[in-house]
């Protein structure tokens, strides 16, 4: 009957070794880390993926998004941030002077999860190493970080996001400054929290622009 086995994250032979090997910033270097990614088998979440959602955008974006994990929409068409939630993201782009193509667009995770449930911790230590690598590579002067799964793992902390947001962090790993604020599909669900956000893009432009 094919019924998957649930099992603890695996590394798999030279995974790591071969992300750390991976030369710096070109375009060329994200495709083979997609590459990598597309034959990935490091977690259970392969066995149920149509497609590997890897990010789309600049390669050499001043600022990147972050977020949790592809759904099935997003597995279908093999971009993050397909659907309802991907059009806000593109108005809160919007409202910071960006269009889709001007930033890098990530999740920690890069498969689906069955019937769009959150990936476990397991999942998510499998997968952050990939999420590193693709950092390292394009090496935005921002991070913005959309839900706290992903806030929670790049800066290690366990605080709800909204005790995170609102605040300048830094993803120490690379020394670059990381802002975080709600996911596009919780605001979504509670439109009172557009004001923390809009907050929070202020902040994001602040950012950049001292930056730039
Ligand atoms: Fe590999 Fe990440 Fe997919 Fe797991 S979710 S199989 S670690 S690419």
């Amino acid at each position: 009957m094919g019924i998957p086995v649930w099992t603890a994250h695996r590394d798999i032979p030279g995974q790591k070794q071969a992300i750390a090997n991976l030369p710096e910033a070109s375009g060329e270097s994200l495709s083979v880390l997609e590459q990598q990614v597309a034959e990935c088998v490091a977690c259970d979440l392969h066995q149920f993926r149509k497609n590997t959602v890897f990010g789309v955008g600049d390669p050499q974006a001043s600022l990147m998004i972050v977020g949790e994990a592809p759904g099935i929409t997003e597995d279908l068409k093999v971009e993050p941030f397909a659907g309802p939630s991907g059009q806000l993201l593109n108005q809160m782009l919007f409202a910071l002077g960006f269009s889709r193509d001007d930033v890098y667009i990530a999740n920690v995770v890069k498969c689906p999860a069955p019937e769009d449930r959150k990936p476990n911790k397991a999942e998510l230590e499998s997968c952050s190493s990939y999420l590193s690598a693709q950092i390292r590579l394009v090496n935005p002067k921002l991070i913005l970080c959309v839900g706290a799964a992903s806030a929670k793992a790049l800066l290690n902390r366990n605080e709800a996001i909204s005790k995170l947001r609102g605040q300048v962090f830094e993803y120490e790993a690379a020394s670059i400054p990381l802002i975080a604020t709600f996911h596009p599909a919780y605001l979504l669900r509670k439109p009172t929290e557009k004001r923390a956000v809009w907050n929070d893009l202020l902040l994001v432009k602040e950012k950049l622009r001292e930056n730039a």
